[in-house]
């Protein structure tokens, strides 16, 4: 085992080169939402470089849409596909996926980048550019992993498959895709930008509405209409109350601070049509933050309950309830013991290659996690390489040694998870 430690590590040295001009490659290829095609070709061609079965699973929304965890994201033409990497064994090891999302977020105004936001730029040791951090560093690692240990002459007991998929920031339709296909194993690392933290346990979040109704009248008199704005002020007070009590009465460990774990956000609010006349409609659109452990039904009954009872103290809004409606994403929370082999697997593999302590968290973004935890039941972890904090911004970037490490530690995982034999 300390041999082919020692091996991986210094293989990993070699082909540094190598792992820095695929990342560049793979960011320089635009995948946002709905046009992932290029750069899942280049993914392939990759896998079947490293004498991997390449499967292209099409996420056809018409397969996927009967799920209880389908969000539409809108897109859906039938050419979006995820790409599968099989490494593949008939022995009986246990078995991992490793997954990885291609898609990508919009950049923002290219002028709030130092380089364009395509550019794959290699400056001081960070690789830049849209998605080097979310998440195709990861991804990336994970498939070099594998090319490590096949130039070593490792062979796995157990399967290991590559994950490439489509549409995870719009609402997990790849990920689910591979679900209702049937792939399954004995556990999954979802390769996102953790920091190189642990983290099997994640938030959840709830997209709503919430429209109050007033009564216009002109402004010179307006002490004889009611103003929806005033009205949605009680409304977000109390919503302020519900985040503060609710993190109050779950006792929820590893989250970075214990009083943020389930944010509620309010996004957008659209109200009124002229300046003279008093409002006599609201429109708000916010996130509920489901904790970990409770569902989503819970959380939205929280909600719902909330602002119900604050309506009725209010003469007006007791007649005129307000209307919360459930919209767009429904992600729920999901999460693997801490105490699960394949957590403390992987906590092993870090510490050993790293000389560190690991460290467990639980991460208050939404990710395929759920999926893999709450439908297929396969248990998860979220490990990768880059902060999530530059994630979604300009100058989105990767630092390399981050990547070197992921691609030791999910080298090692791989080695340990799967058991094996140096050929
Ligand atoms: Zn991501």
């Amino acid at each position: 085992m300390i041999e082919i430690q020692t091996e991986i590590a210094s293989a990993i040295k070699q082909h540094r080169d190598e792992i820095v001009e695929f990342i560049q490659a793979v960011v320089r290829l635009p995948s946002l939402a709905d046009n992932e095609g290029p750069v899942q070709k280049l993914i392939a061609d990759k896998l079947r470089s490293l004498d991997l079965y390449v499967e292209r699973i099409p996420v056809h929304f018409e397969k996927i849409k009967a799920h209880p965890a389908f969000c539409d994201d809108g897109y859906s033409p039938d050419s979006r596909y995820n790409i599968l990497g099989n490494w593949q064994n008939e022995k009986a090891g246990k078995s991992l996926i490793l997954n990885g999302h291609v898609d990508v977020v919009p950049t923002g105004p290219p002028e709030n980048w130092n380089e364009s936001p395509w550019s794959g730029a290699l400056i001081k040791n960070r690789i830049y550019g849209r998605g080097s951090c979310d998440m195709k560093a990861g991804l990336s690692a994970g498939i070099f992993a594998v090319e490590i240990l096949k130039k070593l002459g490792f062979a796995p007991n157990g399967s290991v498959q590559i994950q490439s998929v489509v549409g995870e920031e719009s609402g997990g339709c790849g990920t689910l895709a591979n679900i209702v296909n049937g792939y399954t194993a004995d556990g999954a690392v979802i390769l996102e930008p953790t920091s190189l933290r642990i983290c099997p346990i994640q938030s959840g979040a709830l997209t709503f509405s919430i429209t109050i109704h007033g009564r216009a009248t002109h402004a010179a008199t307006r002490w004889e209409g009611v103003s929806a704005i005033e009205k949605f002020e009680l409304v977000h007070q109390v919503i302020q109350e519900l985040e503060k009590d609710r993190h109050q009465s779950f006792h929820v460990q590893y989250y970075e601070r214990s009083d943020r774990v389930a944010p509620i956000n309010i996004g957008t609010i659209r109200s009124g049509d002229w300046h003279s006349t008093v409002p006599e409609k609201l429109m708000a659109e916010g996130r509920l933050g489901v904790f970990p452990g409770e569902s989503a039904d819970e959380a939205r009954t929280a909600l719902e309950e909330a602002i119900g009872k604050a309506a009725g103290q209010d003469k007006w809004l007791a007649k005129e309830p307000p209307k919360v409606q459930w919209i767009e994403g429904q992600f729920e929370s999901g999460q693997t013991s801490v105490e699960h082999p394949l957590v403390k697997t992987l906590l092993g593999c870090h510490e050993s290659v790293t000389n560190d302590k690991g460290q467990l968290e639980g991460v208050t973004y939404g990710s395929d996690l759920r999926l893999f935890t709450n439908y297929a039941k396969i248990p998860t972890v979220l490990y990768g390489p880059g902060d999530v904090r530059t994630a979604h911004s300009a100058n989105e970037y990767v630092e390399i040694e981050h990547v070197m490490t992921a691609v030791d530690v999910i080298a090692n995982l791989i080695v340990r998870w799967c058991g094996g034999t140096v050929g």
